[in-house]
């Protein structure tokens, strides 16, 4: 691929931080520049209980979810920090979103101290049990990697030891008011109650009745009769009821150690299957030991400057930190104007393809790899990879990665190499009254997770273990290996200006969350769009790949344009994800005279919920 010095030898100008020397942004807009028609998604109006848009003060919360921000706002409206609004409202998700969601999985909780200014946060990852092997995804017949489905998906093999719950304890005890017990109370009451099964959850049934019918316990919760159950019908979960119950009396302990965590090991070791099923469904490698080691790491986030804003995002062993973070200091080199236009959506595409190029090649989990985060999300190396975008001109993918130590024009690194995630879990964000903030993102991974239902207990184990490559090699950061996290492409992301919040967001899909989150901080910081408009603008996704998958009504906008600086545009979606939808955001905007902002989706996966504590 040739270099394009030329366009980077541009005026050198110092920048505030002092640190960093940054080239001139190439301007992008222009008269030889015809934007594409502006394809702003046209808002429906908030309608009943899917208000995703809420204006207020006092606090706000968003998620995808009616019931789970409702309890996320009721425990800010009773005193609880944004810590405990998040807990409870993450422990609402596992009830109403059971198949994004729960106990059986991880995530990564970002928070924002409003007192100290200081971001930190906690990686409650799952991590490979002791005994897993190199070769856990290797057919011994035919050495090559079993096929993702459904031998991978379906299996104890792909269930990593559980931090969701470990994540709720620890950031209860750093930055709650309330007692774990008293956040997971609602949601406790919500499972034993029920709630109204919408078309998604029913949707989201139907396509895992396949895998689900395979498991005993899985059939009998959530197929009764062989069925997913009907659309408006009340759906019950007493036996997550009892699980939380028993959690709240004894801690976490009470799934970490003893008859729960027998129970969870045995079914991973030996999956409830009903005999009756085509699926493979391999035994794991989990055990009881792997579960009573379980502790979430305390990590330093990532930080760089965007236009002079602060921007907070996950470290290692998710790549969302630095993936956003190096996509967007490549873009301070470009000039993207007030509109989306084809140019600037050339310099989004190229930025994300360059920046997914180092993210296959560096980033993994830190505990096993010499992550260079720090040089990841420097204004420097940023501008050493801009200048192998060419602005008229998409380049040949995948693109390689740069050089950390040598020349990041260099292209002569080896190329990434492709990665397959699934394209549930979910995120939801928090602000309280003192200013606080929390951006979660918890996943079991796939859209139900491995399928396996632990028996008796109501929550499904995650399948978290497939975001490893299939196959092991000593050079790839992402290597499976016994007692590290995958990676992953969560990228729970919080603003501040000049210290004070601004925004956070954050949203599931796999690797597309990277391409997502990074769409929403340019719609709004560098675009003309409000909150509203920048959450529902159509997305499209490029990740080093020959491809770009985007939402139709981005193609529609914007394909034949694109095409001329040859992008290759496909419809998103696959037959998981048959209606192209690529995301589900929840975020939130502090604005200049303290109104929070809360937004959730409009209509991506039947719409989200966003609420306040004193609507405006
Ligand atoms: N497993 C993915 C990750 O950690 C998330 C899955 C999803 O969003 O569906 O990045």
């Amino acid at each position: 691929m040739p270099k394009h010095r030329a366009l980077s030898a541009v005026i050198a100008i110092t920048t505030a931080t002092a640190l960093a020397t940054v080239s001139a942004p190439i301007a992008l807009a222009g008269p030889d520049d015809p934007s594409g028609r502006d394809a702003t998604r046209a808002l429906p109006p908030p309608a009943g209980e899917n208000q995703y848009v809420a204006r207020g003060r006092g606090g706000a919360v968003s998620s995808v979810d009616a019931n789970a921000t409702r309890i996320g706002v009721k425990v800010l409206k009773a005193g609880g920090t944004a810590t405990d609004a998040a807990v409870a409202t993450a422990a609402a998700l596992g009830v109403t979103e059971p198949y994004s969601t729960g106990i059986g999985g991880g995530g990564y909780f970002v928070h924002y101290n409003a007192r100290s200014g200081k971001v930190q946060t906690i990686d409650g990852r799952e991590t490979a049990p002791a005994a897993f092997p190199h070769d856990a995804f290797i057919d011994p017949e035919t050495g090559e990697p079993y096929p993702f489905f459904p031998d991978r998906v379906t299996s104890g093999v792909s269930v990593g030891t559980p931090g969701t719950l470990a994540t709720w304890k620890a950031a209860t005890d750093r930055w709650g008011k309330r007692s774990l017990a008293g956040n997971l109370r609602p949601a406790t009451n919500l499972a034993r109650k029920g709630f109204t099964v919408d078309q998604t959850f029913y949707d989201q049934t139907e396509d895992n009745a396949e895998r689900f019918a395979a498991f005993t316990s899985t059939s009998d919760l959530y197929l009764p009769g062989g069925e997913p159950p009907a659309v408006g019908s009340r759906f019950r979960n007493p036996d997550l009821a009892r699980t939380y119950d028993k959690i709240a009396a004894e801690g976490p302990k009470a799934f970490y150690r003893g008859a729960m965590a027998r129970e969870i090991a045995s079914a991973v070791q030996d999956p409830p299957t009903t005999g009756e099923s085509d699926l493979p469904v391999p035994p794991g490698h989990m055990t009881v030991k792997d579960l009573n080691n379980y502790d979430v790491r305390s990590q330093r986030p990532t930080h760089l400057k965007y236009h002079g804003l602060d921007v907070y995002g996950m470290a290692p062993s998710s790549s969302g930190g630095t993936t956003v973070g190096e996509a967007l200091n490549i873009l301070e080199n470009f000039r993207l104007g007030k509109a989306r236009t084809p140019r600037s959506l050339h310099a989004y595409l190229e930025a994300s393809a360059t920046a997914f190029a180092d993210r296959g090649a560096y980033v993994g989990d830190s505990a096993f790899n010499d992550v260079p985060t720090d040089e990841l999300t420097s204004q420097k190396f940023a501008d050493g990879r801009a200048c192998t975008i060419d602005p008229d001109q998409a380049a040949e993918k995948p693109v390689p990665a740069g050089e950390i130590d040598g020349d990041p024009c260099a292209t002569d690194a080896s190329p990434a190499k492709p990665d397959a995630e699934g394209l549930s879990t979910s995120h939801l964000s928090v602000v309280d009254k003192w200013g606080n903030a929390v951006a979660y993102t918890l996943t079991i991974e796939q859209t139900g997770g491995s399928g396996i239902l632990v028996p008796g207990r109501g929550f499904l184990l995650n399948n978290e273990l497939t975001d490893f490559s299939a196959e092991y090699e000593a050079d790839d950061p992402n290597r499976p290996q016994a007692y590290a996290r995958p990676r992953s492409s969560m990228s729970p992301t919080i603003v501040l200006d000049d210290g004070e919040l601004k925004l956070l967001v954050g949203s599931p899909g796999g690797s597309t969350i990277i391409t997502t989150v990074l769409q929403v901080l340019l719609n709004r910081l560098d675009l003309d769009m409000n909150l509203p408009q920048a959450v529902a603008a159509p997305r499209a996704s490029q990740r080093n790949t020959a491809e770009v998958s985007a939402e139709p009504e981005f193609i529609d906008a914007y394909g034949a344009a694109l095409e001329k600086y040859g992008h290759v545009l496909v419809p998103s979606g696959d037959e998981f994800t048959p209606d192209a939808e690529i995301g589900a955001v929840a975020a939130i905007e502090v604005r200049p005279n303290g109104n929070l902002v809360a937004v959730a989706e409009p209509t991506r996966r039947g719409g989200g919920t966003a609420g306040v504590v004193r609507p405006r």
